[in-house]
């Protein structure tokens, strides 16, 4: 019989365990602390415990860590990391340092359910939903690479590794609880970024449930038609629709949501569309991203000039809508957003 996941007790349902073995109840708060601030693969590390009960806990549980199955470092320094789940899966998670930061891109999911034209990730069908530990401890893992390579703090977290976050929901909420609480990795919300390519119900949710971390949506156009050529779920979720979710979502959490705009070639880069955007921000209020794009194997999308996306920018700047424009990072060891496909693991998995 397997035994069950230590880590699938919250520390309430571990502190009765504790007391139903007449132990005293603060061996929960020992354990608890091993379990997520140090995150240890075995019972036997938890070294100020009792020998008698750390055999106890082996014999009633089991503790399930995530592997490193390679990195690749790029020019730019971003880390690429394959991540072997505890099922034999295999997601990425990325390391994008700068001089004074360290942000971690994590999966949510193994493959994406999506067909997103200009995504790689697209291109692996969904096969399960990660764990809440599986995302927590990639998170864990970023942040102490950082450490060790760069002498960085993990100061960001982005949910824009594989799999779409809110058709995991539970798993990416429970998450970020462990990775905000003192018990956990005690980070501010704040530094916390969910991107979503715009399912409407579930931003609604996250509104509902008042969450404190950042929401992106996944843009790319705010012409319905065009949207709708690159990104299946937007024939069910209409541009209508999301306007109105993200507006629910800033009136009842007070924080802006992000609009995420990759830059494609003569696609959605033109002055037309420029306007376009203008007009949806005028509806929303939010904080535009442009991103570059990042090429992927078998899409029919180019990046934009130069010349395409200041004339965009600019255009943008004139009707006060303030755009940041995103340097593209780690695309030599295909870590860059949307180039996600376990590239060098296909064959092993
Ligand atoms: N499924 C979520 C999170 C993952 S993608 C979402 O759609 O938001 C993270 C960001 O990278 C999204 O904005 C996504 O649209 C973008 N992206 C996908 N493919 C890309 C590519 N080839 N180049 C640049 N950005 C890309």
């Amino acid at each position: 019989m397997t035994k069950p996941d230590i880590r699938h007790l919250n520390f309430e349902q571990l502190q009765n365990w504790i007391t139903n073995q007449n132990l005293p109840k603060y061996r929960a708060e020992q354990i608890y602390h091993w379990l997520w601030l140090k995150n240890v693969a075995s019972f036997d590390e938890m070294t100020d415990l009792p020998k008698s009960l750390r055999t106890l806990l082996s014999e009633q549980f089991e503790i399930k860590k995530i592997q490193t199955q390679s990195i690749q470092i790029s020019k730019d320094k971003t880390i690429k990391c394959a991540i072997r789940l505890f099922d034999n899966n295999i997601v990425e998670s990325v390391l994008i340092p700068t001089k004074d930061r360290a942000t971690a891109c994590v999966s949510s999911q193994v493959g994406c359910s999506l067909d997103c034209k200009f995504c790689a990730t697209a291109q692996l069908k969904r096969k399960r939903n990660l764990d809440y530990q599986e995302i927590y401890q990639q998170v864990y893992f970023i942040k102490e690479l950082a450490k060790e390579k760069y002498n960085l703090n993990l100061t960001n977290i982005v949910y824009m590794g594989m799999g779409e976050p809110l058709l995991n929901y539970n798993n990416v909420l429970k998450s970020i609880e462990m990775i905000t609480s003192p018990k956990g990795l005690g980070m501010s919300p704040q530094r916390i970024t969910v991107s979503t390519s715009g399912i409407a119900k579930m931003i609604v949710k996250l509104a509902d449930d008042n969450v404190k971390f950042n929401l992106a949506l996944s843009l790319h156009s705010a012409i319905e038609e065009k949207r709708q050529q690159i990104m299946s779920i937007s024939t069910s979720n209409t541009l209508e629709m999301l306007a109105n979710a993200l507006n629910y979502f800033y009136q009842k959490t007070g924080t802006r949501p992000t609009l995420e705009y990759v830059m494609l070639y003569e696609f959605n880069d033109s002055i037309k569309d420029a306007q376009a955007l203008v007009d949806f921000c005028r509806k929303v209020k939010s904080k535009v991203n442009l991103i570059e794009y990042n090429p992927v194997e078998n899409s029919p999308f180019k990046k934009t000039t130069p010349e395409r996306l200041n004339a965009f920018v600019e255009y943008l700047e004139k009707h006060r809508v303030i755009a940041t424009v995103r340097r593209s990072r780690g695309q030599d060891i295909d870590a860059a957003c949307g180039q996600l496909v376990n590239k060098n693991q296909l064959a092993l998995s």
